[in-house]
């Protein structure tokens, strides 16, 4: 399911498709995950219980953002929608799963490049890294008819700090 949608992501944007067959053919390892299938990154419980989709640096995760480029393991759910709440319980955003694959895909070829960038934008708001995954996954809401978005979520923030 999840390489059938990663094929999808890379027709609905022939920019990020060119992306996807690049992180096929790295030496790199970049590997996507079910949230049930994650069961070894945080003492047996995914982090997406807590976080949600995350995209984590692996073997040799400092080369993220230093040129040289490192692996990934991404966790996303195929099946359904991420849906981010604020601290009442008030949903902020539902993603698409196809919305969601795109933005961590677009960090995982950031990733696999080593140009991971977590300077704050010229805006202060968020990281560039964050800024070049919406603007991907942008095109990827826009093909498909959801709605896009110019920031990223708190909570994925929070997690991204660490996982990015
Ligand atoms: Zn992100």
């Amino acid at each position: 399911m999840i390489y059938s949608q990663l094929a999808v992501v890379g027709i609905l944007n022939f920019r990020q498709g060119i992306d996807i067959i690049k992180l096929a053919r790295s030496e790199n390892i970049h590997e996507y995950r079910t949230p049930e299938a994650d069961t070894n990154l945080n003492d047996g419980k995914s982090n997406y219980s807590k976080y949600g989709p995350f995209s984590l640096s692996t073997a040799p995760a400092e080369n993220d953002g230093n040129g040289k480029g490192s692996s990934s393991v991404t966790v996303y759910d195929p099946y359904s929608s991420a849906v981010f709440k604020d601290e009442n319980g008030d949903e902020l955003i539902s993603m698409h799963p196809l919305v969601v694959l795109s933005h961590e895909t677009k960090h995982n070829s950031d990733k696999n490049e080593g140009i991971i960038d977590r300077r704050l934008n010229a805006d202060g708001t968020q990281k560039i890294s964050e800024d070049r995954a919406i603007a991907t996954e942008n095109i990827t809401a826009k093909m498909i008819g959801e709605p896009e978005r110019e920031f990223h979520n708190i909570k994925l923030e929070k997690i991204e700090e660490m996982l990015l």
